[in-house]
């Protein structure tokens, strides 16, 4: 078996993210709000040798069967992620993410002034304007804001 075989091994049940973007790891499980808090084991990789990507990071987390709406969340920080969806461990659905119309609580306005950076109890909405190339707005203030901004 090859170093990268190794590194990917298979997990019996849950869902393996790849071809995160070298880096982005941590804030790929942050996006996703997983903390390891559940009890499930969640393994992460960095800098893992791509023929892709060059380096890439990886997120195995077991016994959880990311739905789309959760991993579109991370579609700004890993444009490039699939999903693999595994089941006795056999892949049984792929898919790539796919930049949603908005992100909610996924980032914070970068307006220090907008009332969502107020104490107010209310969700950050960043509303999707265009998504090739993504172009984001947030629903509270108007501000249009690119990618780098939030990430
Ligand atoms: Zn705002």
């Amino acid at each position: 078996m090859s170093e990268e075989q190794l590194v990917v091994r298979k997990i019996k049940e849950g869902t393996v993210l790849d071809h995160v973007e070298q880096g982005r790891a941590l804030k790929v499980l942050e996006a996703l709000n997983i903390d390891g808090k559940d009890g499930n084991v969640v393994t992460v990789a960095m800098n893992v040798f791509s023929k892709k990507l060059g380096k890439k990071d990886i997120i195995k987390i077991e016994n959880r069967f990311l739905k789309p709406e959760e991993t579109n969340r991370i579609a700004l920080i890993a444009p490039k992620a699939t999903a693999n969806l595994i089941r006795n461990y056999q892949v049984v659905e792929k898919r790539k993410v796919e930049i949603p119309d908005k992100f909610v609580d996924v980032f914070k306005c970068p307006n220090p002034t907008c009332i969502s950076n107020s104490n107010e109890p209310i969700s950050h909405i960043i509303d999707v304007v265009k998504k090739d190339p993504p172009t984001l707005k947030c629903r509270y203030c108007g501000r249009l804001l690119s990618p780098n901004e939030l990430i």
